[in-house]
């Protein structure tokens, strides 16, 4: 199918798609912060300006757009059909970008979420974000160790004895 924009109005679209606050990454946003998370957002003192910050969790997150950081495999990742070698070196490059902002960060101590945009479809938002929601809780326990709670294991669990004859045979 050919593409129904001239190149000027897909460059055009495709910018508006770059831009912060896309809709993909204020529904992470709002789930996070309807949870209670306290974030903060596009910190240029963190490498890669990762869309979303939790100091506490010690974790970055990046809500991806398909197209422009070149989600492999991904039904939302169409190569436009005019100036593909363009699109082709610019998404490369963005995937490149990305990977080495993702070093750096965990080299930094940090963690990464990447969540893209196709895995935010109403279909998928919810799985989506518990498990987000996972990482974070790891993360979280991986940074502040807790200490050992005791537990009722030291001493023998009281174990419900019946006899057997309970089961299935009938009293004489
Ligand atoms: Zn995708």
């Amino acid at each position: 199918m050919p593409d129904p924009l001239t190149p000027e109005q897909r460059h055009r679209c495709m910018s508006h798609i770059r831009s912060r606050n896309t809709k993909p990454e204020l529904k992470v946003r709002q789930w996070l912060w309807q949870r209670g998370y306290r974030y903060r957002l596009n910190v240029k003192s963190v490498p890669g300006k990762p869309d979303v910050v939790l100091r506490r969790y010690r974790t970055a997150i990046f809500v991806n757009g398909c197209f422009w950081h070149g989600h492999s495999g991904c039904d939302k990742f169409r190569m436009p059909k005019s100036n593909v070698d363009f699109w082709q070196a610019k998404i490369n490059r963005n995937r490149e970008r990305d990977q080495l902002n993702y070093q750096i960060l965990l080299q930094n101590g940090w963690q990464v979420i990447v969540v893209w945009e196709c895995q935010l479809t109403p279909a998928r938002f919810e799985q989506t974000m518990w498990e987000v929601e996972l990482r974070l809780n790891q993360n979280f326990l991986s940074i502040y160790k807790p200490k050992t709670y005791a537990t009722p294991t030291d001493e023998p669990l009281p174990i419900a004895a019946e006899s057997r004859s309970a089961y299935g045979k009938r009293e004489k």
